[in-house]
């Protein structure tokens, strides 16, 4: 008899997954569908590069239903609520789909309106994020007419998608600012809720030196409580002000939205509670979480999700043909940090492994916590892997999903901070 799998979310972690199990499965063995609410596939790296102009919002988006191989079933709806009791998903548009296997891929939301005054008076006119296609776009216009003043780049809080990404928007910056030559009129802050720039010690000091050489301020454990637009200042819990001319605001992040209608299927903020080392839930045996949406204690990347595939790709054989699971996702990230200058940083990590220097992903590789072109190269190259090789659900060579140790320099093991 064939088995139905629900896979919720055409995203980065929902199409490999589909692309996967279609390419190890007969139609007759497994019948495949995924559910996204819109067919706008957005390659989210991307996004980071519009900013500056290095990019276009157009040349990062594709057709969703397009990245998913024949014989896999594409049903474009909102998700309303998901019966686990009953195996069924309810859609907004009235239909309803029941599974014997269902794959939460619907990544994390961000909910801007839950900080005070944020999409209030000045949203989208000097406070911004680059976070959406639409405000990196907007983004975009505001510093090509940035004559000089306050730049304040603000994380309201952790977890959000690829914590690298607003340092990586201040290297950036800098730079361009640099090539514009008004670097000396533009003051570039980073307020941070962690206590440094990152959260692991080794890449925090790392990145915090490199912050620092380029004449970037860190205001560090602060968390903002309100966004006051009209008089240009952060307001921290603490009655910290930070004054802005620019403010960059990476807002709070949750899962979907329709978890919390969805009884008994996600935490206080709908991320869906998820075994660190199997990836099945810890809400039904027969759905299994992938990607964003997880509440494994790793960083919330497309590198991360990626890695994931192969353990539940696994996880999913393993459980339709009634064996014991397998615990082997060891929490692997993999991020590019883009520095400026056309050169980026390498880190590598796991859940018991913080970033290490030496090389990856042996003795001879790319550089490991020190910026490179070959680094830069290799985070340009990514978008053409992302599309040909990641989302259809290929392998990639050098890329496993256990951390490779080889040639790193290991000095010290930390469980994730
Ligand atoms: C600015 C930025 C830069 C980034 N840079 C990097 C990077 O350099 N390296 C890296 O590894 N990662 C990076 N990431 C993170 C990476 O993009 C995500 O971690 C990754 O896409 C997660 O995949 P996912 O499948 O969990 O979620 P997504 O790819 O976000 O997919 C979730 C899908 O669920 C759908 N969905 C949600 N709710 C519903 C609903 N109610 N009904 C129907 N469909 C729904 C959405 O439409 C979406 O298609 C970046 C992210 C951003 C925002």
């Amino acid at each position: 008899m064939s088995t139905r799998i629900v896979i919720l979310g055409g995203g980065t972690g929902g199409t490999l997954t589909a692309n996967r199990l279609r390419r190890n499965h007969a139609p007759e063995d497994l019948q495949i569908t995924v559910v996204d609410q819109d067919d706008v596939h957005v390659y989210q790296p991307g996004l980071l590069f519009v900013p500056f102009g290095m990019a276009h919002s157009d040349d990062i988006v594709r057709p969703r239903a397009r990245q998913l191989h024949a014989g896999i079933d594409f049903v474009e709806s909102a998700i309303h609520h998901v019966d686990l009791e009953h195996q069924t998903v309810y859609l907004s548009t009235g239909a309803l789909l029941t599974y014997d296997l269902l794959v939460i891929a619907t990544g994390a939301r961000l909910v801007p309106e839950e900080t005070e005054g944020l999409t209030g008076p000045g949203w989208m006119e000097k406070v911004f994020t680059f976070y959406t296609p639409e405000g990196a776009a907007a983004l975009a216009r505001a510093l090509a007419g940035f004559e000089g003043g306050r730049l304040v780049v603000n994380v309201v809080d952790m977890p959000i998608k690829c914590p690298v990404a607003p340092l990586e928007f201040c290297f950036l910056a800098d730079w361009y600012f640099t090539e514009r030559g008004i670097r000396d009129k533009v003051q570039i802050t980073y307020a941070t809720p962690l206590d440094g720039a990152f959260t692991k010690p080794i890449a925090s000091e790392a990145l915090g030196g490199m912050l620092a050489e380029r004449n970037i301020d860190v205001i560090s454990e602060f968390n903002t409580g309100e966004v006051d637009g009209t008089a240009g200042k952060l307001i921290g819990y603490d009655e910290r002000q930070v004054p802005f001319d620019l403010a960059v605001v990476i807002p709070l992040h949750g899962g979907a939205e329709y978890i919390a209608r969805s009884p008994g299927l996600g935490d206080a903020v709908d991320f869906v509670p998820t075994d660190e080392h199997t990836l099945q839930s810890k809400v039904a045996p027969n759905v299994f979480v992938i990607g964003d949406a997880a509440t494994v204690p790793t960083s919330k990347a497309g590198s991360v999700t990626h890695f994931e595939g192969e353990t539940l790709i696994a996880n999913i054989e393993h459980f339709i043909a009634g064996e014991p699971l397998e615990a082997t996702f060891d929490g692997h990230a993999n991020c590019f940090i883009e520095t400026g200058h056309h050169k980026a940083l390498l880190i590598d990590f796991n859940y018991d492994t913080e970033p290490q220097p030496g090389h990856f992903p042996g003795a001879v590789g790319l550089p490991l916590l020190k910026d490179s072109r070959l680094n830069h190269l290799g985070k340009l190259l990514f978008q053409s892997v992302y599309w040909h090789s990641l989302l259809p659900g290929r392998d990639l060579p050098g890329l496993t999903s256990i951390m490779p140790t080889a040639g790193k320099h290991l000095t010290t093991t930390a469980k994730e901070a």
